[in-house]
C-alpha cells in the first residue's frame, strides 16, 4: 500500500492508471475505521483493478459547534487496517492543500439536502458534496462507494452526480452493525457506557418499525408513534428526529408507498447518532 500525501501526487497517479487502462475504485472516510469501512474497502477491492481511499476529517462538513477538533483520529491503526483488506493508495492530504487560503467554491444540492439532517445540520451537506466533488477530480474514480448508514448523504452524492453528468458509478452498501444492532460509526467511541447501552433503543425502534411494515402497516403517524415510545422511554436519548421519507426524493410521506426510508437522528448525551431503515413496498 502506498501512501499519497499530496493533490498533485494524487492526480499523477490516478491520471497514469487511466492511462494504463485500469479501474479505479473508491472510497471517500473520515478515518478511525471499523467494519462498516472495512465492507465498503472489500467491495472495492473486488470491483477494480486499483482500490484507492481517502482519510481526510473534512473540517467544511462540521458545524461551529460540532466535534470536528474532537473527531477521533489514529492514523497508525487506520493505517494498518487499510493495508489488511488490500488498500492500494491511501490518500490522505492536508485541509492545507484541500483548501488553500483563497478557496471559494461550494458545491450545494438542494432539495434532498433540506429535510432530516438538513434541518439541524444546516452547513454540513455543502461540505460533503463540495470536498466530494473535489476528491472525485483528484482520484478519478470509475466507481465510489459510500454506507447506506448515511443514507442522506449517499442521496445527496447520487444526485450531485445525476446533475453534474459525472461519468462515476455511485454505489450504496449496507449498515455493518455490531451484535446489539447498534450502527457501526467512528463516533460510538464517544459514548459512555450507559449511553452505549441506551443507544440500542435506536435499532430497536427501526425494527419496530419493520415488523409494523412487514404486518402492512402503512399509517406513517402508527409507525412513528411506536418508534418515538421506544426512544422516549430511554431517558438518555434525546430524540434530534424521527421521519418517515420518500426514499429518492427524501420528503415526508403521510402513507406508505413505494421506497420509503425510515430515518432518526438522536442524541446520547453529546453525541450525535443517525441510523436508518428502507422499506421497499409496491407503488399503487
Ligand atoms: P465516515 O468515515 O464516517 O465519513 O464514513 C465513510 C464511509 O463509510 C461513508 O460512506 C459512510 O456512510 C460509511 N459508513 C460509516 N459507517 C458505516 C456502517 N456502519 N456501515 C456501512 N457503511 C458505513
Amino acid at each position: 500500500m502506498e501512501i499519497i500525501r499530496t493533490v498533485k501526487e494524487m492526480k499523477e497517479f490516478s491520471s497514469e492508471a487511466r492511462r494504463a487502462g485500469k479501474t479505479i475504485t473508491f472510497v471517500p472516510t473520515m478515518g478511525y475505521f471499523h467494519e462498516g469501512h472495512l465492507n465498503l474497502m472489500r467491495e472495492g477491492r473486488r470491483r477494480g483493478d486499483v482500490l484507492v481511499i481517502s482519510l481526510f476529517v473534512n473540517p467544511m462538513q462540521f458545524g461551529p459547534k460540532e466535534d470536528f477538533k474532537s473527531y477521533p483520529r489514529d492514523f497508525e491503526r487506520d493505517r494498518k487496517m487499510a493495508e489488511g483488506v488490500g488498500v492500494d493508495i491511501f490518500f490522505a492530504p492536508e485541509a492545507s492543500d484541500m483548501y488553500p487560503p483563497d478557496h471559494q467554491t461550494i458545491v450545494r444540492v438542494e432539495k434532498v439536502t433540506q429535510n432530516l439532517c438538513g434541518r439541524s445540520r444546516p452547513t454540513h451537506f455543502q461540505g460533503v458534496s463540495t470536498v466530494v466533488l473535489k476528491l472525485f477530480e483528484i482520484v478519478m474514480p470509475h466507481v465510489a462507494i459510500f454506507g447506506e448508514k448515511d443514507y442522506q448523504q449517499l442521496v445527496t452524492i447520487q444526485q450531485m452526480v445525476k446533475d453534474l453528468h459525472l461519468s462515476i458509478d455511485v454505489l450504496g452498501m449496507p449498515t455493518v452493525r455490531e451484535a446489539d444492532g447498534l450502527a457501526m460509526s467512528s463516533r460510538n467511541t464517544y459514548l459512555l457506557p450507559d449511553e452505549r447501552k441506551a443507544a440500542q433503543s435506536l435499532y430497536r425502534s427501526l425494527q419496530k418499525a419493520k415488523e409494523l411494515l412487514q404486518k402492512g402497516e402503512r399509517r406513517t403517524d402508527r409507525i412513528l408513534h411506536e418508534i418515538n415510545g421506544i426512544l422516549h422511554s430511554e431517558s438518555l436519548v434525546r430524540i434530534d428526529y424521527v421521519q418517515i421519507c420518500d426514499a429518492h426524493t427524501l420528503e415526508d410521506v403521510d402513507r406508505i408507498e413505494g421506497d420509503v426510508v425510515v430515518a432518526l437522528a438522536a442524541y446520547l448525551g453529546k453525541t450525535r447518532l443517525i441510523d436508518n431503515l428502507v422499506f421497499q413496498t409496491p407503488k399503487k
